[in-house]
């Protein structure tokens, strides 16, 4: 699942993984400095750039990329197989051109829904509001969410959180019939 950042997704990946025993959420690493009541190991590995760059030399990752001001990115290999050969489905939370290259990757085994904000002005408040980007971080942001919403269209399902309810059932039936075909 994606969506430009501030688009909703942190609180959809909570609740659909309170609601399917059987979806794990892969914990990828990133070379970002914690935000306050995130923990490692749970939201993210943090790792150093040094460490990131190793891991890229011995391909632990499926995918990663690099941005925001240098800052790095990547979705574990190993985490990932290891749920995959427990039975579990993956929630993968990463950028759109990430999830992009997953699907190339996985194909018809990847439901690659794009989380869409109502429109910018709206994911602009809602960024704000959270208050925990910096003047520049939050136009960075912006910018790229521009940019980002132009892809949409590749993606399997597109849900739009106006009503956060109503985002939530629709992508709630979207995840079920998935998972349950
Ligand atoms: P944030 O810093 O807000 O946690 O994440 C910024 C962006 O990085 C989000 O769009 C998030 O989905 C994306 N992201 C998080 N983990 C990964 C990853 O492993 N790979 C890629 N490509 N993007 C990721």
């Amino acid at each position: 699942m994606v969506s430009p950042s501030g688009g909703g997704k942190s609180t959809m990946t909570k609740r659909l993984l309170e609601d399917f025993d059987n979806l794990k959420f892969s914990v990828s690493a990133t070379t970002r400095p914690p935000r306050k009541g995130e923990i490692d190991g749970v939201h993210y590995q943090f790792i150093s750039k040094d460490d990131f760059r190793n891991r890229v030399e011995n391909n632990e990752f499926l995918e990663w990329e690099e941005f925001y001001n240098g800052t790095m990115y990547g979705t574990l290999r190993k985490s990932v197989e290891n749920e995959l050969e427990k039975g579990y489905f993956i929630l993968l939370d990463i950028d759109i051109l990430g999830a992009l290259n997953v699907k190339k990757i996985f194909g018809d085994d990847v439901l690659a829904i794009f989380l869409a904000p109502p429109s910018i002005d709206i994911l602009k408040e809602r960024l704000e509001m959270r208050g925990t980007e910096s003047e520049e971080t939050l136009k960075t942001r912006i910018e790229r969410a521009q940019k980002e919403m132009a892809y949409a269209g590749r993606f399997d399902n597109i849900v739009v959180n106006d009503d956060l309810q109503l985002a939530y059932n629709q992508l709630k039936k979207i995840v079920s019939t998935f998972i349950n075909s």
